[in-house]
């Protein structure tokens, strides 16, 4: 199946997201046809490459490209300038030129990075994401948000760089572990939550097949979450609207990462910036009664968790909230719900509100 991301102000930049079984067997032909180029960078961190990453570039060998493997150890923590630095330097001893492309091969770590060295790299080298998560497939791979972590916070050294095209092969989810699934499925919550209550109920309903990973509710999940994230993000690539409301969450979920060291996954600290934000909209009074019980109980059934393991004082949560690329002259802005499937805001008024420190502070405690 393919999906498109028709970017409204840059139509020649629109690309596509193929989603099928198998399509890591076909990635030469599918390179070919969407992102022709004379030497392909393949960038995997190590867990990726022993498991898809050799032997995807042995494929594209074995096709007559030139290629080659680049790694990175596992892990947020890796998500840094440093990797970025020790990537584009091993690209300039191999002499990668113009006429190459990046392929960046694994989760959200991997794409982040991976898009980012293709942002910078001799000002700019075209890319493809292939989501080997679930979380990659229905949320970090579309959009373009490439960049990396700094001690100051997450992802603030960045670009908006486009992927020519995305290929997400739904079998490359048979060795992802369960933590890794449930951490996936937070963000396609978040996609109902923000913009369809159906797909919600879907959730809801088909717990149990997307936790074993029935490949029919699996693909259900990338198909409906992929079209929700494409649509926002092709109205407002750079985010000057409504696509921050797919920051539903992140206010309070980067900083339970951020003040845990990366301890906390970034899909499980969504979860807890969702649950913690819904009660919070309910507060302040924007969403209606109930809206937050029903998240709750949806990822807690999800297994994911609700609360940070270790108790983080609100003040230091508060201090890594007001360093968040959506602060703004010093408050912090949240994303809030109206309801299930409704967002809090417009385009007149904007779509995220600043919340006096105060009533953070009572909630978190
Ligand atoms: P990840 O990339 O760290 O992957 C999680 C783990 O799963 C890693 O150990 C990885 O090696 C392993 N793995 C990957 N694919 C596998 C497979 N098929 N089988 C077995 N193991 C596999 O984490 P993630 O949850 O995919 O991504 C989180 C990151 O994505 C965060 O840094 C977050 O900030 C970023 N993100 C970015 C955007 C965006 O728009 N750019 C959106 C959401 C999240």
């Amino acid at each position: 199946m393919t999906l498109r991301v028709p970017l409204a102000e840059r139509r020649d930049a629109s690309y596509d997201i193929l989603i099928g079984r198998g399509l890591l067997a076909d990635l030469p032909a599918l390179l070919a046809r969407h992102c022709a180029a004379e030497r392909y960078a393949v960038i995997a961190d190590s867990h990726v490459s022993t498991l898809y990453g050799e032997a995807a570039v042995a494929a594209l060998r074995a096709a007559g490209r030139d290629a080659e493997i680049l790694t990175f150890p596992a892990g947020e923590w890796h998500k840094t300038r440093e990797t970025w630095a020790a990537l584009t330097e091993r690209m300039l001893a191999a002499r990668f030129g113009r006429d190459a492309a990046v392929v960046a091969l694994g989760g959200g770590v991997v794409g982040d990075v991976a898009g980012f060295v293709a942002a910078t790299y001799l000002r700019g080298l075209p890319w493809v994401a292939v989501p080997t998560t679930l979380l990659a497939m229905i949320d970090s791979s579309i959009g373009g948000k490439t960049g990396v972590d700094v001690p100051e916070g997450k992802n603030l050294i960045g670009a908006f760089h486009q992927p020519c095209v995305v290929v997400a092969d739904l079998e490359v989810l048979g060795t992802l572990a369960s933590a890794q699934l449930a951490a996936g499925v937070a963000e396609a919550v978040k996609h109902g939550v923000i913009a369809d209550a159906d797909y919600f109920a879907l959730l809801e309903r088909e717990r149990g097949a997307i936790a074993a990973k029935d490949p029919a509710a699996l693909e259900r999940v990338v198909v409906r979450s992929v079209e929700i994230k494409s649509e926002i993000v092709a109205a407002d690539e750079r985010e000057a609207g409504r696509r921050s409301v797919l920051n539903f969450g992140h206010t309070i979920g980067h900083a339970v990462e951020a003040t845990s060291k990366f301890a906390v996954p970034h899909g499980e600290a969504v979860a807890i910036g969702m649950a913690c934000e819904a009660r919070l909209a309910e507060r302040v009074g924007v969403a209606e009664r109930g809206t937050a019980d029903r998240i709750v109980r949806l990822l807690e059934a999800y297994g994911l968790p609700l609360e940070a393991p270790t108790a983080v004082p609100a003040d230091d949560l508060l201090a890594a909230m007001r360093g968040d690329k959506k602060a703004r002259a010093g408050a912090i802005r949240f994303a809030l719900p109206r309801a299930i499937g409704a967002m809090h805001g417009s385009a007149e008024r904007g779509w995220t509100m600043a919340v006096a420190e105060d009533v953070v502070r009572q909630l978190l405690a």
